[in-house]
């Protein structure tokens, strides 16, 4: 059923939010990360100074971050590198090619690879099929294009059915 392939492993309201420790108590070496609407609102050029507290800290825990982003504007590039981030762009995303170009990149498998994104049908159904450990936060604005506008319309349904069948985090 498709359904099954779009529930997250866990749910955060926001990435800055995400436990780390709980995520290197789970086996996790690497943290792919979606860039709009989960790191910055669209069109944004900066995180905030939680987010970037909370990428900064991952790292220091020992684990390593990719971003993959579908878009390919040059401030992906600006923002990652600001980040010391390695980044993939141009994703296609659910394609897998990109999350594992960014499994390469970090030298994981995908049971020590995690996933942060705001979307159900390109971010997690994309990490699912890897078997990746997805988590789904919530979009950080509602400004989008209008295709992608149209794929949140159908999500919104789908999203509270899906965050029903999320098992709860003991870490939460
Ligand atoms: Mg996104």
């Amino acid at each position: 059923m498709l359904l099954r392939w779009l529930v997250p492993y866990r749910y955060s309201r926001a990435i800055e939010e995400i436990d780390l420790r709980a995520l290197r108590a789970d086996g996790i070496r690497g943290v792919i990360v979606d860039l709009d609407n989960t790191i910055v609102p669209w069109k944004a050029s900066q995180p905030t100074p939680a987010v970037q507290r909370w990428i900064a800290d991952l790292i220091a825990s020992g684990m390593q971050a990719c971003i993959v982003s579908n878009n390919f504007a040059g401030r992906v590039r600006t923002l990652a590198e600001h980040l010391h981030v390695p980044v993939v762009i141009g994703a296609v995303k659910p394609t897998p090619w990109a999350f594992r170009k960014a499994m390469k990149v970090m030298g994981t498998t995908p049971r020590e690879t995690a996933l942060v994104g705001d979307q159900l049908f390109t971010d997690i159904l994309g990490g699912n099929l890897l078997g990746l450990r997805t988590i789904l936060v919530d979009p950080l604005s509602a400004r989008e294009f209008p295709t992608t506008m149209l794929v949140r319309r159908i999500e919104r349904l789908v999203r509270r059915r899906v965050l029903q069948h999320v098992r709860p985090s003991p870490h939460a």
